[in-house]
């Protein structure tokens, strides 16, 4: 089938609940043929060059232990050290090489993905355990984060400003200010959005013309290296995207610690970024480091709220993809006069939601990443019985298809005290509080009494949605969305990042403030 026709629908967070029949035979093909061909062996990519290291993993499937995906690579201190010089080598002629061409090709590796693009859906399912709506849209919105990124820096002509001539007496003056790359630049990824969680930051310091290392998540190495071959396919010449795995703790640690790095992007947990932005700080003088961190994001429903509206944004953002975004919807306040009403018919939608291989049609929440996750979410479920009530959920489920992953029942939790530290700490997993509150000032004080700062979701009338978007501290705000209370992205819709301790830069990834914080401004003046 031509490649078009993978576009002839748009997909994004938005529209991918109402797809139409194509969407689903190709995803369904791919499936296939990618499970029939699992096992092989994946190699890093650095310099251009496939290497192998001596200790290798074996990458399984959450959905089935038994299943291994493919065999990676555990690369060392050494590989990232290697990869850094590539990415080193490679930069002075990337950097040179003028604006429009970086975009030219970068612009074909988007094509090169969206071509891939059931591929891309078919190992993300495998890999993530993202169902074929959340896997597909994670790879659509990462070609247009890249596209997005080359339409900024041709709208900004590059980020060449002629400024004001000084009134010199006698000469004359020109003052032109020009936006210019760091150098190498490491990217490091978690497991929830492997795709889009390169391509937006690597879209952006690639086009800027920085060259990069960029190490993904130990369970999600294989959906990266699609990436790599994307980039690599499009013409980028070697050495200027290096792709190096192995554990965050050895490789990830080398690439953090090591001069070499003029700047970085770290997407993953508050703890292990603020580990990482430490560290990063011991090199000879400040760099950039670009951080996006956890979630702990908050759903209101005033008495005045659709309540058709509001059942639906808040099931699907605190579900979707297992409750493992740092989108999620894990708190929600409700007015009293509603909250009985609201909370029957959250457990009703919830208890409707399919739970299984998450490449079958029918199912919208998968396994959960890994045992570490699934202990998580068993030790979570204990202690929140010891305090709150299970409104539905609370329970790992381990029968049939599910016997050999880590699926877990989608939960709801009541009557959990407001002092309670799980409403402060970001779990992780498909588990959300709900607290029935007096007034919306209260439930705004508890909304915002978190070190996080994410995106939050409101369900009320017109004025009070003024008084929402104004009041609330966090990055990405919605009001009245049944599509999601709290999550959706898409790049030159809704640029996504956080406040307070959800991310460093105060910039969002696919918004027009982005792009220019992979570059340091110079000022060139002349005398003539
Ligand atoms: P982690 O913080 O556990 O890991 C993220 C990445 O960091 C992985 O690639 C990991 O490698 C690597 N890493 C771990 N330790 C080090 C180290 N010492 N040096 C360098 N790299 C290291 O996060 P998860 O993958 O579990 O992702 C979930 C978290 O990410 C949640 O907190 C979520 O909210 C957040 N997130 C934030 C987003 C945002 O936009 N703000 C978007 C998506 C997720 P390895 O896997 O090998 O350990």
């Amino acid at each position: 089938m031509p490649a078009q026709k993978a576009k002839s629908f748009k997909l994004t967070y938005a529209t991918m609940f109402d797809p139409p029949a194509e969407m689903h035979t190709r995803y369904e093909a791919a499936v296939g043929k990618t499970k029939a061909e699992l096992g092989l062996e994946v190699s890093m990519i650095i310099g251009g060059k496939e290497v192998k290291s001596t200790d290798k993993f074996e990458h399984r499937s959450p959905i089935n232990r038994d299943w291994v995906l493919a065999v990676f690579q555990k690369g060392t201190a050494e590989h990232a050290r290697q990869a850094l010089a590539a990415a080193r080598k490679a930069f002075p002629a990337w950097s040179h090489t003028p604006w429009r061409e970086r975009v030219r090709l970068l612009r074909k590796a988007a094509d090169l993905m969206d071509k891939r693009i059931y591929e891309f859906g078919a190992v993300m399912s495998l890999e993530v355990g993202k169902n074929r709506s959340e896997a597909l849209g994670d790879c659509a919105e990462s070609a247009d984060l890249i596209r997005y990124a080359c339409d900024q820096m041709v709208a900004n002509k590059g980020y060449v400003v002629r400024m004001g001539k000084d009134p010199l007496k006698g000469y004359t003056a020109s003052n032109v200010s020009v936006l210019r790359p760091y150098g190498v630049w490491v990217v490091i990824s978690p497991f929830n959005f492997p795709c889009a969680l390169t391509t937006g930051p690597a879209g952006a310091a690639l086009v800027a013309g920085n060259t990069i290392v960029m190490k993904p998540a130990t369970n999600t190495p294989w959906t990266v290296r699609l990436i790599a071959e994307c980039f690599r396919d499009a013409g980028l010449p070697d050495g200027v995207f290096n792709y190096v795995t192995g554990p965050g703790s050895t490789i990830g640690q080398e690439l953090i610690e090591n001069a070499e790095v003029d700047g970085i992007t770290f997407t993953g947990s508050f703890d292990v970024g603020m580990g990482i932005f430490r560290t990063f700080a011991n090199g000879r003088y400040v760099r950039p480091a670009i951080l996006e961190l956890g979630g702990k994001n908050p759903a209101i429903v005033s008495r005045h709220a659709d309540l058709d509206r509001a059942v639906r944004g808040i099931v699907r953002s605190a579900f979707g993809l297992q409750g493992q975004k740092c989108s999620a919807a894990s708190r929600v306040f409700v007015e009293k006069p509603v909250y009985n009403k609201l909370v029957e018919r959250l457990v009703a939608e919830t208890e409707k939601l399919g739970i299984g291989d998450p490449t079958r049609k029918e199912v919208f929440l998968g396994p959960v990443i890994n045992q570490s996750s699934y202990q998580d979410y068993k030790s979570f479920c204990e202690e929140l019985s010891q305090s709150g009530r299970f409104l539905t959920g609370g329970k790992v489920l381990a029968q049939g298809e599910m016997a050999k992953g880590f699926f877990c029942q989608p939960t709801l939790v009541g009557d959990l005290p407001l002092n309670h530290r799980l409403w402060k700490h970001e779990m992780f997993l498909p588990i959300t509080t709900v607290a029935s509150v007096s007034n919306l000032d209260e439930a705004m004080r508890e909304a915002n009494d978190v070190n996080y700062g994410l995106t939050a979701g409101f369900y009320g009338s017109d004025d009070e949605t003024e008084w929402f978007f104004d009041k609330i501290e966090a990055g990405v705000s919605y009001a009245n969305r049944p599509q999601g209370a709290t999550t959706g992205a898409w790049p030159g819709f809704q640029p996504f990042g956080g406040w307070k301790g959800s991310g460093s830069s105060g910039k969002n990834a696919g918004g027009v403030y982005y792009l220019p914080i992979y570059m340091h401004e110079q000022i060139r003046t002349l005398i003539r």
